[in-house]
């Protein structure tokens, strides 16, 4: 499988908004250690707001839904964090634009300009215990995996086990941004709650796919219901 369709990022992204909403009393629990405790219920309010939008609008191109996205979450999370989880979606719109799929190149750039764009606006640098450092390490193992294969469940899987990397990696980090700078070296030992959030992201991302190709499959065989 060498490209995403509109389908298969549609039935992603919910697969994403679910997750992200079923996590939120550990997002709550993991920003009550090092932040304010609003990550969890900030990030629940955004994607459910994007499940909505998603279950009732027809896009017609994938730029279209993910820009839509991206302003969804700036708009109904506010925030710094809304500006920070929108640019995920919505920064790398320019590049996909008129494109009717999405493949494995594209999709490594789409998300190189998101961590760019998110770095430029919450001057964070890599290592400094934030949601980049999990998004650095996906993109990275994406580039990694994509030198050996463009099947693009093989370049999400990478981008699912790098992003995790990434979170487990904030744990010996010591925060130097944010509300969790004033927690210093309490902080060492637990996650970045911004960077478990994209962990999560980037695994329902590849779940999500995975899912709709192996239903495609079963409708294929016993005939769509
Ligand atoms: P807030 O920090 O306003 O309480 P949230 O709790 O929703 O917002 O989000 C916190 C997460 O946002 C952090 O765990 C971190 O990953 C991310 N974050 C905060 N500030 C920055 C920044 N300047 N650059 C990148 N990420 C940041
Ligand atoms: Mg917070």
């Amino acid at each position: 499988m060498e490209e995403l369709t509109l389908s298969e990022l549609n039935a992603a992204l919910l697969t994403v908004c679910d997750r992200i909403i079923e996590n939120e009393p550990m997002l709550t629990e993991l920003d009550l250690l090092i932040g304010d405790g609003d990550h969890g219920t900030g990030m629940k309010q955004g994607f459910t707001k994007l499940r909505d939008l998603l279950v009732q609008t027809q896009f017609t191109t994938i730029c279209e839904m993910l820009k839509a996205s991206g302003i969804e979450l700036i708009k109904s999370m506010g925030g710094a964090s809304g500006v920070l989880f929108g640019s995920l979606f919505l920064s790398g719109h320019e590049l996909i634009q008129n494109r009717e799929t999405l493949d494995a190149d594209t999709l490594i750039a789409f998300f190189h300009t998101a961590a760019m764009s998110i770095s430029a606006r919450g001057k964070a640098k890599p290592g400094d215990k934030t949601m980049l450092d999990a998004l650095d390490s996906a993109v990275t193992a994406m580039q990694n995996a994509a030198r050996q294969s463009k099947d693009m469940i093989v370049v999400l899987k990478a981008a699912s086990i790098g992003a995790q990397e990434g979170m487990e990696a904030t744990k010996g980090m010591l925060p130097r941004l944010g509300r969790a700078k004033n927690f210093r070296d309490d902080a060492l030992g637990h996650p970045d709650p911004g960077a478990v959030s994209v962990s999560i992201i980037f695994e329902a991302l590849y779940e999500g796919v995975q899912n709709f190709i192996e239903k495609k499959g079963n409708d294929k065989q016993y005939g769509a219901m």
